[in-house]
């Protein structure tokens, strides 16, 4: 870490994006995104706040991984429990980033309430030396969202300026600058109080995503089952309603020990309750989270279930708990 100022001071975490990305084609929009280091990105910002930098990563975060999520997770946690600290701030690449404010929720979440700090993530669509760039507002947008000494400690994303809920954060359009926008959380849905633990490198269980779509098939179900896969998360049709080519593998993978929860491939709107028809009953609604999300919730509550507690608690009691569900217990 280079340690460029006086304390207390903001943390601003880089690992890479358009954000800090370079254009390599200055005729048709072409760029390579994670190029510039958050120290230069940073020499564009005034602030008010002392800033220290640290380079996490410099990637596309189209090839995050899940070590790298957790050694960000390791370094946030560092950051909120160090008195010099007021505030974190993560550049990152707009691709992925709901992912990570969701692993950010579930294992510092409760720690920056506690701490009464913010962990800000923000970013940018286009790259650093475009004309319009918008990653120089955004990080100051960010910076300056994060010293603020307010109420609002917890997990959060500012981007097109707007501070946006960590949890609620999604990406909605593939180009347009103001990209980004919250989805509305259930008025019940309750702040998970203890962080989670975080997985080491090599001990994220596996979880995949499967769509349902027109002339589905479950062959891809029955091979994920036989490598080993330990949880699906289905991207239903609709309010997550599944093609009934795929309904009996996912049961058969179901009473086999595979967990399964059931977001919708639209990605907005609250999955709850049961499908009408019957079909999937074992399986968990995913509450609010869009498929990406639910796998990263998915993976935390599995990997959670088998760490020794006093009160042990299974998956889906987990899971239940991360999103909001009346299971909840
Ligand atoms: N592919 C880029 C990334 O996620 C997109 C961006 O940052 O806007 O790193």
């Amino acid at each position: 870490m280079s340690n460029s100022s006086i304390s207390p001071s903001i943390l601003v975490i880089g690992t890479g994006g358009t954000i800090a990305g370079l254009r390599t084609d200055l005729g048709n929009g072409g760029y390579q995104a994670g190029q510039v280091p958050i120290s230069t990105l940073l020499t564009q910002i005034n602030s008010k706040f002392p800033l220290k930098n640290m380079q996490l990563s410099n990637i596309d975060s189209c090839d995050l991984s899940e070590p790298l999520l957790s050694e960000l997770g390791v370094q946030v946690r560092m950051g909120l429990a160090d008195p010099e600290v007021i505030g974190i701030v993560i550049t990152h690449g707009t691709d992925t980033m709901e992912e990570t404010a969701t692993f950010l929720e579930f294992v510092c979440g409760g720690s920056a309430r506690n701490f009464g700090k913010k962990v800000v993530l923000t970013g940018a669509m286009l790259p650093s030396d475009h004309p319009q760039a918008d990653g120089p507002g955004n990080l100051s947008d960010a910076i300056e969202f994060a010293g603020k000494r307010d109420s609002q400690s917890g997990i959060w994303a500012v981007m097109g300026s707007k501070p946006i809920l960590g949890l609620a954060l999604v990406k909605g359009h593939s180009s347009q600058t103001n990209a980004f926008f919250g989805e509305a959380l259930p008025n019940d849905w309750v702040q998970v109080s203890n962080d989670l633990p975080i997985p080491p490198d090599n001990q994220w269980p596996w979880v995949e995503i499967i769509t349902s779509h027109v002339g589905a098939r479950p062959e891809t179900i029955t091979f994920l089952k036989n490598h080993g896969v330990q949880g699906i998360v289905l991207a239903g049709t609709g309010a997550s309603t599944v093609h009934e080519s795929l309904a009996p593998a996912l049961e058969q993978f179901m009473e086999a020990g595979g967990a399964v929860v059931r977001a919708s491939r639209i990605g907005r709107g609250y999955i709850g309750g049961s499908l009408a028809n019957g079909r999937l009953a074992k399986a968990l609604s995913a509450g609010n989270l869009n498929p990406a999300k639910a796998r990263i919730a998915l993976q935390l509550a599995l990997f959670a279930s088998t760490q020794s507690s006093p009160n042990p608690l299974s998956w889906q009691d987990y899971f239940a708990r991360m999103v909001g569900l009346p299971e909840f217990r």
